[in-house]
């Protein structure tokens, strides 16, 4: 089995492209710098992580004892004990989702999912893979639910098992629903704690949040009954993955036995992979708490950085506390192309990730759009 040497040319020249372009990414969340070379070896494997971590597995190549150990890191850092937990490595944080929506319908199969018009697109399709009613809820200008509204449809659809789908970090205004005041608006009016079911969406909030001196509550003490975050985005992964905890009471009545694989089936997917487990092991055990601490920081100072500059040139930029999401006015095509930056509406955002260890990139990027928007402006 040997490649033709047009087809080799083929993969180097992907190789220079990829390389090139390592650190274009500016508009988009996933972090570049992660270095997981210790695993390469594990890429001659056929490593399936299917079934459940916590159980014998017939299949010898597994991961399982590392999923394991990133469960437990992710119990500890979303406040559940870790035996009233489960949870597990997913293929991303609309896995994760779907796996929160999943529980929450088999828990109330009548309720109704409540989201905001901020919500992340995927939301749309879980609803209909799945058959859940919805409702679709107003935002406010910084991209955080209307809770007026949401109360609203609440009691005009005469809903008595909502399930509510929280955005910890929205995707286009970095915006955090807030999950204290959901949850005192639904109890009084008159909907007790265990009649409603309240999934996080923390695809990359979820890595930023625990390691901030001031979070917005996001925890399974502050009331969420299930959380997604995205591996490949403020942890980074050269692979698309992401994590899910829920209540293991919730889990354990979608648990479903098959002699095929003597195992438990739980998850969503039957075979999952086995080396995205091992990436999030060794991003989690090659780093000390504050060297997230550390990491966070910078990614939230770049982000201040960014607004303050546009500031002084008198652009209306902002974001959301503890968010890394720049939010401005959306310039002329050709800039936000040039910089492959993320679009909505008459917005555009820039997410300082990690990778940006000086300001260079977003120095440029930020130059470019104050031309632009003073040139359309004059
Ligand atoms: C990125 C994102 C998702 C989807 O995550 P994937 O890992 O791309 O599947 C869901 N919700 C929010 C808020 C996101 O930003």
């Amino acid at each position: 089995m040997t490649l033709s040497i047009k087809d080799q040319n083929k993969l180097d020249a992907f190789w220079a492209y990829c390389v090139k372009n390592q650190y274009f990414n500016l508009g988009y969340p996933e972090s570049a710098d992660f270095d997981y070379t210790i695993l390469e070896r594990f890429m001659r494997f056929s490593i399936n992580n299917c079934g459940d971590w916590a159980e014998y597995c017939n299949y010898l190549l597994n991961s399982f004892q590392f999923e394991k150990e990133v469960m437990e890191f992710f119990a500890r850092l979303f406040h559940i004990p870790f035996n009233e937990s489960w949870g597990y490595v997913t293929n991303g944080g609309t896995e994760g989702n779907m796996f929160g929506c999943y529980l929450g319908r088999e828990l109330f199969p009548d309720g109704t999912l409540y989201y905001s018009k901020d919500t992340h697109y995927s939301v749309a399709k879980i609803v209909k893979l799945l058959r859940i009613k919805s409702r679709l809820v107003e935002s406010q200008p910084n991209g955080e639910i209307d809770y007026d509204d949401l109360i609203k449809k609440i009691q005009a659809d005469n809903e008595q098992h909502p399930i509510i789908f929280a955005n910890i970090g929205t995707t286009v205004r970095g915006a955090i629903d807030n999950i204290e005041i959901i949850q005192q608006r639904i109890e009084q009016i008159g909907i007790p704690r265990d009649e409603y079911y309240l999934h996080a969406d923390a695809a990359l909030s979820g890595m930023i949040l625990p390691f901030v001196d001031e979070p917005q509550p996001f925890t399974f003490a502050d009331g969420i009954d299930s959380i997604g975050v995205s591996g490949h985005k403020m942890i980074g992964s050269p692979i698309p993955c992401g994590i899910v905890v829920a209540k293991r009471k919730n889990v354990d009545r979608i648990s479903v036995e098959i002699d095929y694989i003597s195992a438990h089936d739980k998850t969503i997917t039957g075979s999952r992979n086995g080396h995205t487990p091992l990436m999030m092991w060794e991003a989690i055990r090659s780093r000390s708490l504050s060297d997230w601490q550390r990491r966070i920081k910078h990614s939230l100072e770049m982000a201040q950085y960014a607004v303050d500059r546009f500031r002084v040139a008198g652009i209306d930029a902002w974001r959301n506390k503890n968010s890394i999401t720049v939010v401005f006015p959306c310039p002329s095509e050709d800039v936000w192309k040039k910089h492959c930056l993320a679009t909505s509406g008459d917005v555009a955002h820039l997410i300082a990730t990690a990778h940006h260890l000086d300001t260079s990139k977003i120095d440029r990027l930020i130059d470019d759009v104050i031309a632009d928007l003073n040139a359309q402006a004059a």
